[in-house]
């Protein structure tokens, strides 16, 4: 039983604005508060009486080390601990936190994917707080570490992390929202925000049955196992009644998350067996970022006292719903205004539709973009598979949206639909109806009422990278906007020609029927709508021409940085499906194969014995049951040169990394997915007793 009191537990262990407000002298506090609030750098001094206070209350909760914690190329989080310890003249143990410690620190950063953006004799990487983002205690049985978040830059300021890009993306969107706002009469705000509320799909396994598959251990999901009778087809578990095992873990989940300020609000069993769903109420992009780093390791470590595991990747089991990551995405002026809020004014309302045609113009440019922003290897196996939006990037607005969007393209005004209506208070523009409680969870970009639902995003990925793409579109389609409306004569007039002209350009990436049907991908097709179904040759899109231009034009990226990730990409495919292959390899020749071939053996020597024991028996189909097996054994025997071959060669590209991941691809992937048919065909002829893993009905009803 929990006895949380929400209150006092709700960030109890965070550096946040209440305790700042509590230790800093005044003028210290106001000098935070105003680096946090305009992004700018802090003083050496404020940062010496910041980091002693910080100290002072780490040292109180218990805490005896500090670490800047920060989130390399490996879409992890990273610590290196060091201690508050220093010794006096004599030898006594003193402490002592700098302020030159708590801005900036130094790590040997060699071992981290850097895309060949550092040499290896230049192997350090440097760590910059970003103050944006509270410093909070992380707790483990060992104690506490006061963890600071921090950017991460190679010497000579190229971000090799997933943070600083994030960061220079808001910078990039806040600059050209604020020119918007301009227009519309806004003198006021200096700053527009990006919110975001990352909903975490996951599943929970019982932690010995996945100790018994190397599959699981190695890669993340099964290899292979055979479709049981009964998985989602009722419906029953989405929703469902929470298992009181589950409860007990989100419970303990919940309690450790409200410790380090993440706001955790709903937590829900999902469509499939064993997987759950928790969902925060949304924050500013770098901390709902920094929050499900943190959210996803506590999934894991939490599962871990509970004797179960949470698996994170977007398809743990085929055949069954995959998990992914809502991104739920909006801008907000620092006054707090939701600029894709229909408003209540018609001004409101025009600067609304701005807003949104930006939003539909920016996705449409960079469709192919957005879709790499949200692949890897595990996505490629979710995307469009019945349960999750298709690798086709379109946007659903709903009817009413719509109709008025089609009314200002033509300028015509009709009866609307019903709905609440939306003036615009510009003459040309009709006024409009506006009903947004329709929902499509079949489209993989969706307007919600007053936010976009990014459902491509998978769910064991950073969201830093969708943000960062998203937001620096955003501001690129802001920018065109601003350009031509700064100049115009008449408002009025430029602004519903432009609209006009957004809408015809880009209405293609409309569209709100059903997503996961085969006649969209061929409407998308007529459309001239990328389809890239797998990630390894979606990355492209990172170095293409355009997608340099426009990142480098808002400094969230150079080319350099770019390239960079691309290879990274590019590489952690291969080595994932390279391990894959491996593991898949082993377990079949240490497991599959023998335990088959002895089950073939006694029925054999059953088939004997029934025929020696004298009594006139028809043995045919038992014979037939042996037939089945030895031969099924043969194929997967087949199928598993044919894989071996295929590592084989994949082991030798060397340097290639574009080859290699396109070999990957084509000749491996597809092998594995060949040979796997093989054993589960075996799965469900060989007794179950014989059947050497946890079978997919033990593991998802395990919990
Ligand atoms: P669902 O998608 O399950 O219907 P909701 O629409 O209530 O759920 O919200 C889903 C997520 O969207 C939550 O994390 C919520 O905090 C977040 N969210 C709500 N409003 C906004 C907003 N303006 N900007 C960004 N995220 C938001
Ligand atoms: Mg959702």
């Amino acid at each position: 039983m929990s006895n949380t009191n929400l209150h006092e537990t709700f960030g109890c262990h965070v550096f946040n604005d209440t305790v700042m407000r509590e230790r800093l002298p005044k003028a210290t506090y106001l000098d935070l508060k105003h680096s946090i609030d305009e992004g700018s750098p802090l003083a050496s001094g404020t940062a010496e009486i910041v980091a002693n206070a910080m100290k002072d209350w780490a040292l109180e909760n218990g805490a005896t080390h500090y670490t800047h914690w920060f989130q390399p190329l490996n879409g992890f989080t990273a610590e290196k601990h060091d201690s508050f310890l220093i010794l006096s003249k004599e030898g006594r143990a003193l402490t002592e936190f700098s302020g030159k410690a708590l801005v900036k620190g130094e790590s040997d950063a060699s071992s981290f994917p850097s895309g060949g953006l550092r040499a290896t004799f230049e192997a350090r990487g440097y760590t910059a707080w970003d103050c944006t983002s509270p410093a909070f205690l992380k707790e483990d049985s060992s104690g506490l570490t006061l963890c600071i978040p921090t950017a991460f830059c190679s010497y000579n300021g190229e971000a090799l992390d997933k943070k600083t890009p994030l960061l220079r993306s808001v910078e990039a969107v806040s600059k050209q929202a604020v020119r918007v706002l301009r227009l519309f009469g806004d003198t006021e705000t200096n700053r527009v925000q990006v919110s975001c509320g990352a909903e975490q799909e996951y599943f929970l396994v019982d932690k010995d049955m996945f100790k018994k598959r190397a599959d699981l251990m190695f890669t993340g999901r099964t290899l292979l196992g055979a479709k049981p009778p009964k998985t989602q087809e009722m419906d029953d578990h989405y929703f469902g009644t929470l298992k009181e095992r589950v409860s007990a873990y989100m419970t303990e989940l919940d309690s450790a998350l409200w410790k380090v300020g993440v706001p955790s609000k709903t937590k829900h069993n999902e469509a499939a067996p064993a997987q759950h769903e928790l969902a925060p109420i949304f924050e500013m992009v770098n901390v709902a970022c920094d929050h499900n780093q943190i959210t996803m390791e506590l999934m894991r470590k939490i599962a871990d006292h509970h004797n179960m595991v949470c698996l994170l990747h977007e398809k743990p089991f085929a055949g069954l719903n995959g998990s992914g990551k809502h991104d739920n995405w909006s801008l907000s002026t620092s006054g707090g205004v939701n600029l894709l809020n229909p408003g209540k004014t018609p001004r409101e309302n025009a600067q609304f539709l701005v807003f949104l045609c930006a939003v539909i113009s920016a996705i449409d440019t960079h469709a192919a973009l957005i879709r790499a922003s949200a692949a890897n290897a595990g996505n490629d196996y979710r995307l469009g598979a019945q349960e999750a939006p298709p690798a086709i990037i379109s946007i659903f607005l709903g009817d009413e949206l719509t109709d008025i969007l089609e009314q200002l393209e033509t300028g015509e005004e009709h009866e609307t639909m019903q709905g609440g209506v939306l003036d615009t208070g510009v003459p040309s523009l009709p006024n409009l109806s506006l009903d947004t409680t329709d929902r499509n969870r079949t489209s993989p970009f969706a307007f919600t009422g007053n936010k976009f639902e990014f459902r491509m995003v998978p769910s064991s990925a950073s969201i830093a990278g969708p943000n960062t793409v998203l937001n620096t579109i955003v501001a690129d389609a802001l920018s065109n906007i601003a350009d031509r409306l700064e100049g115009a004569a008449d408002f009025d007039k430029e602004l519903n020609e432009l609209l006009a002209e957004l809408i015809k350009k880009h209405k293609r990436i409309i569209f709100n029927g059903n997503g996961y049907g085969e006649e969209w991908v061929a409407e998308a097709k007529r459309r001239g709508l990328p389809n890239i179904n797998n990630s390894a040759e979606s990355y492209a899109a990172f170095i293409s021409p355009e997608s340099v231009a426009v990142f480098e034009k808002h400094h969230v990226y150079s080319e350099t940085e770019l390239r960079s990730r691309y290879e990274i990409k590019l590489e952690k495919y291969s080595k994932i499906v390279g391990i894959e292959a491996r593991t898949l390899l082993m377990m079949l020749n240490s497991q599959i194969v023998p335990a088959c071939t002895k089950f073939a053996g006694q029925t054999a020597q059953s088939i004997a014995q029934i025929k020696a024991s004298g009594v006139m028996c028809d043995t045919q189909a038992i014979e037939e049951v042996l037939r089945k097996t030895t031969s099924g054994i043969s194929s997967l025997v087949k199928g598993m040169k044919k894989l071996e071959r295929a590592v084989e060669k994949f082991e030798k590209f060397g340097d290639d990394f574009e080859s290699q991941a396109r070999f990957a691809r084509d000749s491996i992937v597809s092998v594995m997915n060949e040979v796997r048919k093989y054993a589960d065909e075996l799965e469900v002829i060989v007794g179950k007793e014989y059947w050497p893993i946890p079978t997919y009905s033990d593991l998802i009803y395990s919990v």
